[in-house]
């Protein structure tokens, strides 16, 4: 059987083959490295980060309050936040033609943490491939059994620990730290939620690992339509490698430490496949072996299928350099959309089941509630002033006040004269004011008695 009918990291019955790569070594390793441990860092500091008070990132579900960057977005926004969404999607796609599956062998949370976190403390206590495989099938010894204990407890430990840091992505540090304080029956669910999250991690990284991108994550099955001839992946030279072998003509001597090295137990020699996360691995084990050789590195390489068939690298070409620029307008409509954000958002509705009544000072009056959104670091006094009509209003507590991020709810009257309603349903102007400059106008229906 090959690799086309069944997954490498399956046997003939169907069971698991487990993965047993080796420690990868080189300068791409080094790069993924440093780029894996700085996004780990950002992941565990985002929640202690912060701007004027807020925490950088905070994903408030319960709240429907989402702040990003130090900006707020409420519910109110959900129109900026599916605009931001549908752009980044648009990006996620363009990206991947263009550049490959980068994203999971670079800044995907799962390679990160099984590559550079789980399996780092599995060769630091278990040692490199040849040695775990001999310990797993090798019987229950002294040796083995501290090793998996530190091992696993190890495991468990990181996985709490990630489970705790994600919460607070959610929940923001503060109210992790009070939930911990207190006794656990005050927050039992949360505290079982917690314990469950964790073990799903401890499974994930000790035991499902490389399935998650080899069978489950969707992204990983898109590639098949996202990819083209043009896309750079990571790619094997068969122009140059073949044909293979020792005594052969071409550079790959076939001592296949490619496939030894790669964490989904693939052969890149086979082309392009879904089951490659462009972790680079086989290029620097290909690259030893080349210097040994005395040969030209980069038999393996980040290249496009025209590339390696036109025996020319085509990573810049003029496709990739159009949608960078694509990518590029798409990453300044983000930003031009988060700054052009207004700072004020009122939202000004008639209360509803009220109808209009008839005043014995000959005006007419309307009930509405009114809700202003602070999406500033600063506290706001405002005023509410209507603009056309001339009419009077009535407001409940005596002046509007919002505090930095925050929201104000009240109700007010608007009385218009009754010659100024002409019609039953009428546009009333609204205008909201700090101090004496107006920063917002909001439009309202005012009901009156039919002609
Ligand atoms: S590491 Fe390089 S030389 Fe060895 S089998 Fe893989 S492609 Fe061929
Ligand atoms: S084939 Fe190479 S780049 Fe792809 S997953 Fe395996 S080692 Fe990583």
């Amino acid at each position: 059987m090959s690799f086309r009918d069944r997954p490498t990291n399956l046997d003939d019955q169907g069971n698991r083959k487990w993965v047993y790569a080796k420690q990868p070594k080189g300068r791409w390793y080094t790069l993924r490295t440093l780029t894996g441990w700085g996004l780990l860092l950002f992941f565990i500091a985002v929640p202690f980060i912060r701007i004027n008070g807020y925490p950088l990132v905070l994903l408030d579900i319960a709240d429907r309050k989402f702040i990003i960057f130090g900006a707020i977005f409420w519910a109110q926004d959900t129109f900026i936040l599916a605009l931001l969404m549908l752009s980044f999607v648009l990006f996620i796609i363009l990206f991947t033609v263009t550049y490959g599956r980068v994203w999971c062998g670079w800044a995907c949370p799962q390679t990160i943490f099984l590559e550079m976190v789980f399996r780092r403390i599995e060769f630091w206590i278990e040692g490199d491939y040849k040695k775990r495989r001999r310990l797993d099938a090798g019987p229950w010894t002294f040796e083995k059994a501290w090793k998996k204990l530190v091992k696993h407890t190890v495991f468990i430990l990181i996985s709490v620990a990630m489970t705790n840091v994600f919460l607070m992505w959610f929940i923001g540090n503060e109210k992790l730290y009070a939930i911990i304080r207190d006794p656990i029956r005050e927050h039992l669910n949360g505290f079982l939620i917690m314990l469950a999250v964790s073990a799903v991690f401890y499974w994930i990284y000790s035991w499902f690992r490389e399935q998650i991108c080899t069978m489950i994550c969707p992204y990983g099955r898109m590639q098949g339509v996202l990819l083209d001839g043009q896309s750079i992946v990571v790619s094997y030279d068969y122009q140059r490698g073949e044909p293979r072998g020792s005594n052969e003509k071409g550079d790959c001597i076939d001592c296949r430490r490619c496939v030894a090295v790669c964490p989904t137990g693939i052969d890149i020699r086979n082309g392009t496949q879904f089951e490659c996360i462009h972790c680079t691995a086989c290029i620097d084990e290909c690259n030893q072996v080349m210097r040994k050789m005395d040969r030209q590195p980069n038999l393996i390489r980040y290249d496009s299928a025209v590339g390696i068939l036109k025996g020319h690298t085509s990573i810049w070409n003029t496709r990739n350099r159009a949608y960078s620029v694509v990518l590029l307008l798409l990453f300044g409509f983000f930003v031009y959309t988060l700054v052009t954000r207004p700072a004020i958002e009122t939202t000004i509705l008639r209360t509803p089941g009220l109808l209009y009544q008839e005043n014995q000072d000959n005006t007419i009056s309307n009930v509405y509630n009114m809700k202003i959104v602070n999406k500033t670091h600063t506290d706001r006094a405002l005023n509410l002033k209507v603009l056309s009509h001339g009419g009077k209003i009535e407001i409940a507590g005596s002046k509007i006040f919002v505090e930095d991020q925050g929201m104000f709810q009240t109700t007010f009257i608007l009385y218009l004269p009754k010659e100024e309603v002409k019609k039953d349903k009428m546009t009333v102007d609204f205008g909201i004011f700090e101090e004496d400059k107006l920063i917002e106008t909001v439009k309202v229906t005012f009901v009156g008695p039919r002609d």
